[in-house]
Order: C-alpha cells, then structure tokens, then sequence
C-alpha cells in the first residue's frame, strides 16, 4: 500500500516568523495522524527555522542547484539544504520551467544529486493550456518524464513523489475533474513501468496538483493512481491546510 503524502507549497510566501507560526499550528494537528504524511515546501529563509519547529511535519525546499558550489550567484546547493536538514526538495515546478530556465535535463541532474544526499526529490510535470487544447497531454508527460527521471536508481525511484500540475489548473482556481486527474496520473505509472518496471511503478507516489482544497482533496484521494496532493493557495492558511488534512483519509 502507498501511504498518502500531501505537501504544501508556499512559493514565495512567508517571513521566517510567520512560518514558525504555521509550523507550530500544524504540528498540533498532526499529533497523533498517522494516516498520511504531510509537508510543506517553504522559502530558503524559512528552512532552518521550519525544520527546527517540526517533528510531524515535513519540511521540503522548493528548488537546488545541481553543483554543490561555484559561481552560481543567487542559487542554493543541495549540500546547503542538507545542511539545514530538510528531507524533500521540489524540482521542476512548472513556474520554475516557465520563469527561470529549468529544463528536464537540470530536473534530472538536479533529481541524481538529491538522492545522492538522500533528499526525496517531489519531481513536478504537467502541460500547458495550448498543449491540453491540442491534445498533447500524454505525449508531453511521457517526454517529461522520460527526461527528468533519465538514469536514476531504481530503488531511489520507487522512493521520491512525481508532482503531476497542469499548469491551466495551478492558481485558477480551474481544479481538473477527478476524472481528467485520475487519468494523467494513471500515464504516470505507466510511464514510470515503461522506464523502471512493474515493481518501481506499482510503489512510486504520484501527486496532482493545481487548485486543490478542501473542498476537492477526498475526491482526489479516492482515486486509483492519485497517492497525494501537491497544493499552492490553500496551503498558506493555518485553517485551510488543516481542513486538507482532516478531509484526507
Ligand atoms: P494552487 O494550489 O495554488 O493551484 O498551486 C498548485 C501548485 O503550483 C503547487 O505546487
């Protein structure tokens, strides 16, 4: 059985305050749940005041830098998050992809040296609107995936969670029926079983993602191929990411 693993992503939201604050709310409402695990994806600045709050909740960065160091101003090296002791890292968010140059081959190296560090990578993909208006969908996931998941460790495979968002959904409110959702992400196994076989396909964790709340989390869940959710929006309130947790089975 694969467990349920629901992350926020908080973008850049949050001071180093207002996270802790968040932290310790959460925590309370995860004394005790066992049912799934959950996460949230803070800013760099928020990550060792995160970390050090939490001991239910986990505590992802959004994003790394393949090299451990050099002259990459701005960036930060998984030896970096490492060291402020998170446990997953997002790559290749579509807003990523779209605004500051990431590609299914800096997912890919990106992805190796996180499981290298032995940081679960949360590996998004998705298409855009034109390409789901042309019908493009599945080809576009499969590219996608065969580029960031190129080479990588079975066994590390079978650990680390693929984010499916289509970008039309993130942020418009414009949720995919659980229909479209279950659809996409079943693809996912099926590309993943392409590429690692059966047994890696049948333990990898696929979230969807892209207007998720707490009105639409259970019908997600209840889907087949749809282990978790990956949410924006409705992560960023105590009240809201509470609600997403106790409507989670
Ligand atoms: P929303 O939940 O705000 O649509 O964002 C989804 C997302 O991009 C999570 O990574």
């Amino acid at each position: 059985m694969r467990k349920p693993v629901i992350f926020g992503n908080w973008k850049m939201n949050k001071t180093r305050d207002e996270s802790k604050e968040f932290v310790e709310a959460i925590e309370k409402v995860l004394d005790g749940k066992e049912n799934a695990e959950y996460g949230v994806a803070v800013p760099f600045t928020s990550l060792r005041k995160s970390v050090k709050k939490s001991k239910n909740l986990l505590i992802a960065a959004q994003n790394c830098h393949f090299e451990d160091s050099g002259a990459y101003t701005g960036e930060i090296s998984v030896p970096m998050i490492e060291d402020v002791g998170v446990t997953h890292c997002v790559i290749g968010h579509s807003e990523r992809r779209m605004m500051f140059g990431d590609t299914d081959e800096t997912v890919n190296k990106k992805a190796k040296r996180l499981i290298e560090a032995k940081i679960t990578p949360i590996v998004c993909i998705g298409e855009s609107e034109a390409q789901y208006d042309a019908k493009e969908t599945e080809s576009v996931i499969r590219s996608q995936l065969n580029g960031s998941l190129k080479e990588l460790d079975p066994n590390a495979v079978k650990e680390l969670i693929i984010a499916y968002e289509p970008i039309w959904a993130i942020g418009t409110g414009k949720s995919a029926t659980k229909e479209i959702a279950q659809n996409c992400c079943a693809i996912v196994r099926d590309e993943v079983k392409n590429m690692y076989g059966e047994d890696v396909a049948s333990k990898v964790r696929i979230q969807y993602g892209g207007s998720v709340k707490p009105e639409n989390i259970a019908e997600y869940m209840a889907c087949e191929d749809i282990d978790g959710a990956l949410i924006g929006g409705a992560s960023l309130k105590v009240d809201s990411f509470t609600a997403i947790i106790n409507a989670t089975k």
